[in-house]
């Protein structure tokens, strides 16, 4: 199956994987991206399909403007634009209205357009935060609990963007058929020096930032196997209203470490830590760095992410995390992301 696919922020790690993988499956591909003078020419040359193939328009998440010409002709539409930061912002709302806003203008466009199938890009945060066992296992029937003082902007701006397009779709989408693409962290290789903030973990401890690792974690997915995910929701018929976690295992930063340095070689895997963090240097480093006080309420947590449910109605499944996370850093060292 190919048609016209509008995927919306082409200039991200994931969207640009998706691409990829669409086009080579014969799609014709609409991208949106903030400023087409600063990425169109980039995008061209990364997929070599300038014209027919890739088309490149101009729409920001917070305007009307350039969305009615990117879904001019699509069938399907993968929104996978969204703000992600590497840092707290100092007001919620920076995150959440891009979010929210920009889902919901996604939508109506689409359904102008004669859009058939919406696959949103979500994510674990719309599902599993705002909790407070030490270990569980969360499941596509979860929400993460926004009402919760301890869930960050990001979880936050996820939940009510999902939640959003859910309850706008199920009031005015019609035959519109909306399904939900939910990955823990995704790793994988990048391909510029241009990366996602979900790789800053691997830049972390590949760079010697951090003396030991801290005593969190996060499930692990691979950004090949999350856009092959993305494909299948586009490509199969009758999923309206699915939710689908995209989940590897989950992995402690000390295996992170320790799989980094299995799978790069002794040069390369220097700098990383060798022994977890104790409890006192994590206070230490809170008291001194902002960043590190983001963490404090997943230090010690164990979150398991089933994504049975993919695998089962999509015969999805993820590679090895140690593969995905060791791919990852070997690019972030060829970009030059990472100094070694
Ligand atoms: P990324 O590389 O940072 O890409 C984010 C994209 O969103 C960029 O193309 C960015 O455009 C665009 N964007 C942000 N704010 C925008 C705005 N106001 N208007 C238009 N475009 C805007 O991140 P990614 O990792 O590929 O993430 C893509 C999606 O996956 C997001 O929805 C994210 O929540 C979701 N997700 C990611 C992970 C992960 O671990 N990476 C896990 C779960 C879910 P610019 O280039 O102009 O900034």
């Amino acid at each position: 199956m190919a048609g016209t696919v509008l995927v919306t922020g082409g200039t991200g790690y994931i969207a640009g994987e998706l691409i990829k993988q669409l086009l080579a499956k014969g799609w014709t591909i609409h991208t949106t991206v903030r400023s087409k003078a600063k990425s169109e020419a980039a995008l061209f040359e990364r997929f070599g399909q300038p014209g027919e193939k890739l088309k490149v328009f101009e729409a920001d998440l917070m305007s009307d403007s350039g969305w009615a010409e990117a879904n001019a002709g699509c069938s399907h539409v993968a929104h996978v634009a969204s703000p992600l930061s590497t840092k707290t912002p100092k007001d919620e709302n920076e995150m959440i209205v891009p979010a929210r806003e920009g889902t919901l203008r996604a939508l109506r466009f689409a359904k102008a357009a004669g859009v058939t199938r919406f696959v949103q890009t979500s994510s674990i945060a719309a599902i599993a935060y705002g909790r407070h066992e030490r270990e569980y296992t969360v499941t596509e029937a979860d929400w993460t609990n926004v009402d919760d003082p301890d869930v960050t902007p990001y979880a936050k701006s996820k939940t009510i963007a999902e939640r959003a397009a859910r309850d706008w779709v199920a009031a005015e989408g019609g035959d519109l058929e909306f399904v939900s693409v939910n990955p823990v962290l995704v790793l994988g290789p990048v391909d510029s020096a241009d990366f996602s903030p979900s790789v800053q973990p691997i830049k972390l401890l590949l760079s010697g930032s951090v003396p030991r690792a801290p005593d969190i974690g996060f499930g692990v997915v691979d950004t090949r196997d999350v856009a092959d995910l993305h494909v299948r929701c586009l490509e199969t018929p009758g999923l309206a209203g699915e939710r689908f976690i995209a989940a590897g295992k989950f992995m402690k930063m000390i295996d992170v470490a320790d799989a980094l340095r299995s799978g790069l070689s002794a040069p390369q895997s220097r700098k990383l830590p060798s022994k977890t963090m104790p409890a006192w240097m994590a206070s230490v480093f809170m008291l001194i760095n902002a960043e590190f006080r983001s963490i404090k309420n997943e230090i010690g947590k164990v979150r398991h992410s089933d994504a049975s449910h993919a695998e089962k109605v999509l015969g999805w499944k993820t590679r090895p995390v140690e593969e995905s996370i060791v791919d990852c850093g070997r690019s972030l060292i060829e970009h030059g992301v990472v100094k070694i």
